[in-house]
C-alpha cells in the first residue's frame, strides 16, 4: 500500500507557472487549485531568464513567455500577461502597463502618474479595463515542424480609475481601479477582500475558463 502511495505520487505531471510576480503567483495558485498536477514557479525550480515581451497584445506576450519558459523547463507552463485599458488613453497603456512610469517603475509610480494623466476628469469619462491572457504551452505536443502548441484563456473586468488611491489590498493599480459594481467613488480593489476580487477579476474569470482547459488535458 505504502508503494502504491509513493508511486502515486511520483506520477502526478508538474505544470509551471511562469512569472517572477509574488502577487500573481499567489493569485493564481489560488485560482487554480485544486489540481491534479503539481504547480511549480520559475524560482520554485531555480530557473533563471526572462521571456521578451515585445507583442502587440496580451495573448501574444502570453504566448511568449509561456513558450520561452516551456522550451526552457521541458515542463507544461501557464503564463499571465495583463494590464489596464484606460478609455481616456485610448486603450493605453495596454501591453505596456507594467511599464507606464518608465522600465522598472514601481506600482506606486505607475499609480501616481495615471493618476496625474487623468486629473480633472469627471468619473464618467475614466473608464478602464483590466484584461488578462493566460497562455498554457504544451512542449511534449510540438511536432518536429509545428511550434509549440499553446491554449489560451481571456477575462476582462469593467471600472474606472479612481481620484486617489484607496485600500492596500491587491497589488498593481487595485488601489485606484474601482470595479463597475461600484458607485464612482465608491471602493477601490485595494477595498475589496481577495475572495471578492477573484469572483469579478479579470485574472479570475481567465482562471476558471483555463481551469476547465487544465482539468480536460488531465493536469
Ligand atoms: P505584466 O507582468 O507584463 O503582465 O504586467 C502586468 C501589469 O498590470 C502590472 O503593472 C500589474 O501591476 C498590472 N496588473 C495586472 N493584473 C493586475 C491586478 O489584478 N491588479 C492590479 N494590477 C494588475
Amino acid at each position: 500500500m505504502a508503494a502504491d502511495r509513493a508511486s502515486v505520487a511520483v506520477d502526478r505531471p508538474r505544470l509551471l507557472v511562469a512569472t517572477r510576480s509574488t502577487h500573481k503567483l499567489r493569485e493564481l495558485r489560488e485560482l487554480l487549485g485544486p489540481l491534479a498536477a503539481e504547480l511549480v514557479s520559475l524560482d520554485g525550480i531555480a530557473l533563471p531568464g526572462d521571456a521578451i515581451e515585445d507583442g502587440e497584445t496580451f495573448a501574444a506576450n502570453a504566448a511568449k513567455k509561456a513558450r520561452f519558459f516551456a522550451a526552457l523547463s521541458g515542463l507544461p507552463t501557464l503564463a499571465d500577461d495583463s494590464g489596464l485599458e484606460i478609455d481616456a488613453l485610448g486603450g493605453g497603456p495596454g501591453v505596456r502597463t507594467r511599464r507606464y512610469a518608465g522600465e522598472d517603475a514601481t506600482d506606486e509610480q505607475n499609480n501616481v502618474k495615471l493618476l496625474a494623466a487623468l486629473a480633472g476628469l469627471a468619473s464618467e469619462r475614466r473608464g478602464a479595463r483590466y484584461r488578462c491572457a493566460l497562455a498554457l504551452a504544451l512542449p511534449e505536443l510540438s511536432g518536429p515542424r509545428d511550434g509549440m502548441p499553446v491554449r489560451l484563456a481571456h477575462g476582462t473586468c469593467e471600472g474606472r480609475i479612481a481620484t486617489a488611491p484607496r485600500g492596500d489590498g491587491g497589488f498593481g493599480y487595485d488601489p485606484i481601479f474601482e470595479p463597475a459594481v461600484e458607485p464612482p467613488g465608491g471602493r477601490t480593489l485595494g477595498e475589496w477582500s481577495a475572495e471578492a476580487k477573484h469572483r469579478i477579476s479579470h485574472r479570475g474569470k481567465a482562471a476558471r475558463r483555463m481551469h476547465v482547459i487544465l482539468v480536460g488535458l488531465g493536469f
